[in-house]
């Protein structure tokens, strides 16, 4: 299990799990759409807390994120965070990944040619484009970033049908599944708040598209994941 972050509180808190439980790795990261609860907003200073709890943790951290740039209005509680103030916060993520070499896992809405624009900036950069929402037309473009960029692909799958069509475009090699709870809960779960373990659904859709046996999507999509984050894992 690889845990998300949206902001510097729950990087903390995915750290003391990671340090917990066997299986179960961190990632630290600002969503771009995360203000501090503090109202301190103050960008070089969550970047300098980041930097600190990756170089403290370096055993249980495996990625930056999620970071990037949300250009779709703030969700209700959230205040929106200026475009100029969003790159700069992802830029200083994209700094700390190179610094010690661990994957991005970037969150891009309506801002998609923009983080890839970005990342095109940063040759060393590697990572997954999470709930990956480009469409067709931005799969070539996201290849074309390097070859250990990957897609993320989440609950929605078990009913957007154009995002079948976009999951037969990926290489099956760069792509791996995620659960995004407790949003995007797959069917027969839709409209619920999901769960981790509703992840087997959107594996069985990919099985499904893909039309190999479970087991073996299984088997191919963590590969890609521990390949991808670098983990020291036996797969079943
Ligand atoms: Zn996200």
């Amino acid at each position: 299990m690889i845990l998300a972050a949206s902001n510097v509180e729950e990087s903390e808190e995915n750290i003391e799990l990671a340090k917990n439980n066997s299986n179960m790795w961190a990632s630290v990261g600002i969503h771009p759409q995360q203000t501090d609860p503090k109202n301190e907003d103050n960008i070089n200073e969550q970047i300098k807390k980041l930097d600190k709890l990756i170089g403290d943790n370096k055993k249980w951290v495996v990625a930056v994120g999620e970071c990037g740039l949300d250009y779709s209005p703030a969700p209700p509680g959230e205040k929106d965070r200026s475009k100029t103030d969003q790159e700069k916060l992802f830029r200083g993520q994209i700094d700390l990944s190179i610094k010690y070499s661990l994957p991005l896992i970037i969150h891009a809405r309506k801002a998609v040619d923009e983080v890839i624009e970005i990342l095109s900036q940063y040759p060393k950069t590697f990572g997954v484009f999470h709930c990956f929402a480009g469409g067709k037309k931005r799969v070539p473009k996201v290849l074309s970033l390097g070859e250990n960029w990957y897609f993320g692909i989440d609950g929605n799958l078990t009913y957007e049908v154009g995002l079948e069509e976009v999951v037969k475009m990926i290489p099956r090699d760069r792509l791996i599944l995620e659960t995004d709870s407790p949003f995007l809960a797959p069917v027969p779960h839709r409209g619920e708040a999901n769960k981790p373990e509703y992840v087997e659904f959107v594996y069985k859709k990919t099985a499904e598209i893909w039309q190999v046996d479970l087991a073996k999507t299984e088997k191919m999509i963590d590969t890609n994941a521990t390949k991808l984050f670098g983990l020291d894992v036996q797969l079943r």
